[in-house]
Parts: structure tokens; sequence; C-alpha cells
């Protein structure tokens, strides 16, 4: 089967497209580099040893994709392009609606027009705002809080409207919890130009002293140690979790929508602590105001997903603190 990956040399995206090599899926990859580097492409080869094909294009540029869609026969696509900066998508809402909704309008015209009608989609769990019970189950209300997460939730609306209308396109939504972590080989990860917003690649600089000191955002929340606690999920399992989608995506018809997580929820301090203790090293911190926007706590039921998509999250907090410090280490030799 070949498997259109956009966004595949992203953080999750490269992940997956080893996952789908891994399994022989034969890869076309479409990204435009503006959040990802052109190496990434030699290090999913030697990770795998396998080949994938590669184009530097747009997906909100539809005569690109027409292009790419004729010259291969795609099965399915999986679609990660996106921006995904929330800061920076309150600082510039039109980008943000525009890259992220118009791409996959884009998309899902032209695999129309190619008879290409399976579709795993990443969202996220954003689209869940200010959950009021946990832990969080597929069928809670949807809400956001931020431009960016408007963009997962329309397009999660504008795909369940294009299945409606034809019953032959199938989609998976994946609502991702927090992917952190890295490849084992300390070749792939995530590694955000100038100060990071998210919690793991932040702590990562702190590791290899890039930055002096971690502040953490309020300690006092209503959790176990005052913390903001997250469902952390190493992007391995993530990877493979789009892979047990692709398996479902080519049986049923219609949208189905699933949590991509651990179902535990760690606190800051224990994640710092975790890292400290599993790398032998000392992560400073401070403690500081609240972030604006931020929740007490997030959690997956992920449940769900097991049932019907046999998929489970099986790395540690420890592993993915592991592969999160041998990455950065790796890239800062
Ligand atoms: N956080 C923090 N310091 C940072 C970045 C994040 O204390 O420099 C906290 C944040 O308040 C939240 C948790 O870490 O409780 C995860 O934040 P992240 O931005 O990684 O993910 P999200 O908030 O999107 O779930």
């Amino acid at each position: 089967m070949k498997i259109l990956v956009t966004g595949g040399l992203g953080f999750i995206g490269s992940h997956t497209c080893v996952s789908l090599l891994e399994e022989n899926y034969e890869v076309v990859v479409v990204d435009k580099l503006s959040n990802s580097d052109i190496s990434v492409i030699d290090k999913i080869k030697k990770i795998t040893n396998k080949n994938l094909k590669f184009y530097q294009a747009d997906v909100c540029n539809e005569e690109e994709l027409d292009k790419i869609f004729s010259n291969e026969k795609i099965d399915a696509v999986i679609h990660f392009a996106a921006y995904k900066a929330v800061g920076e998508s309150v600082e510039k809402p039109i980008l943000y609606y525009e890259n992220n909704l118009i791409s996959t309008i884009k998309l899902c015209k032209i695999m129309k027009k190619h008879h290409c009608n399976k579709l795993v989609y990443s969202s996220s769990a954003t689209v869940y705002g200010s959950p009021k019970e946990l832990p969080i189950k597929e069928d809670f209300p949807l809400s956001t809080t931020n431009p960016y997460g408007t963009t997962k939730l329309m397009t999660e609306r504008i795909l369940k409207d294009i299945c409606l209308a034809d019953p032959t396109f199938s989609v998976i939504i994946l609502r991702y919890f927090n992917p952190i972590g890295a490849h084992e080989s300390a070749l792939l990860g995530e590694d955000p130009n100038g100060i990071p917003n998210n919690l793991m690649p932040y702590i990562m600089k702190v590791a290899v002293k890039k930055l002096d000191s971690l502040n953490i955002f309020g300690n006092d929340y209503d959790t176990k140690d005052g913390t903001g606690v997250r469902d952390y999920i190493h992007v391995v399992d993530l990877a493979n979790g789009h892979l047990k989608a692709l398996d479902k995506v080519n049986n049923t018809e219609g949208i189905n929508y699933y949590n991509l997580g651990t179902g535990k929820g760690y606190s800051v301090l224990e994640v710092v602590k975790a890292f400290e203790k599993v790398n032998n090293v000392i992560i400073p911190y401070t403690i500081v105001a609240r972030r604006k926007g931020d929740i007490a706590a997030c959690y997956a039921d992920p449940t769900k997903a097991k049932k019907e998509l046999n998929w489970e999250a099986v790395k540690t907090l420890e592993e993915m603190c592991k592969d999160s410090y041998n990455f950065v280490k790796n890239q800062n030799k």
C-alpha cells in the first residue's frame, strides 16, 4: 500500500514514516519544510534501511497536490501538515486559519478527484477545552481556547461533513495528548528553534545548558502537587497508533474519533524529577505565575483505541525522558 504522509518530516510525521517503512508500506512524503529539515529524510533511511519518496510542496497548493496524486497511486493519506504553536496562533490567527484549514480542504478535494478516500487526521486533545471530568472520553463536549485549537476542531467538523456527503469517504480522527520522547536511535526527535513553548523541549534545552532554568507555570492548581498534570505519550507509541488507524480506516466507513494517550497523568514536577533521575542531571527550576489559558489537568481515557484499534501506549515516562535526553545530546554534540 502506498501512503501519502503530509508533514512527514516533522516530529510525529517522521516517526510515523519510520513505523510505516518498518511495516513495508510505500511512503510518499509531502512537506514544505516550514518547521522541519530535509536532513530528516536521510535519518529515516538510516534507521529503516528503506527509501521514501519526497515532494517539497505546500499542501495548500492544489496544482502541486494534483501532480503528486497523478504521479503516485496513493491508497491512503495521513495528514500531519499544520502549524502548531498555540501562542503564535493567537498572534497570527489569519495565518493559522488559512494554512490549517485550506490545506485540509485542498487535500480532500484532490483526494476525491483521484478516488483516494481514506484519511487519518492529526487532531489534538485541545479540542476538549477545559474538560469538566477526567479521564477524557471521545464523546465529551468540544470547545477551544485559542486559534490553533479552533483550526483542529473546525477541521474535524469539515471532515465530518465530507464523510456525511460521501459514504465512500472514511476518516479516522486521532486526538493526541502530549507527545514527547524521541526515536531510540537518537536521530529523530523534537528540536524547536528558539525558546520552546512546551515542557519537554524546554527541559531538554536546560539539560544541555542551552537555557539556564525551567519556569514552572504555577504550583497552586488543584492537582497532586499543585503543578499542571498532563498525559505524556512517547512519540513512537503515537506513531504506531497511526498504523493501527490505517488498518481501521481501510476497513470502515464514515468518521471515527480516538484518543491517543496513556491514560496516566503526570505533574510538571513529576516529569522534572523523572528526567533528573533517569538521566542523572539537575534541572534547575523556578515556580512562576500560571500561564494564561492553561488547565489544571488533562488525561485520556484510551480504552476506545484499545478496543477498536487494538492499540495501547507501552512506553514509560522514564523511557520518554531517556530518549528525549539522548536525542538532544546527539543534536548538540
Ligand atoms: N509548563 C511549564 N513550563 C514550561 C512549559 C510548560 O511549567 O516552560 C507546564 C504547563 O503549564 C503544563 C505542562 O507543563 O502544565 C505541559 O505544557 P505543554 O505546553 O508542554 O503542553 P500543553 O499545555 O499544551 O498540554
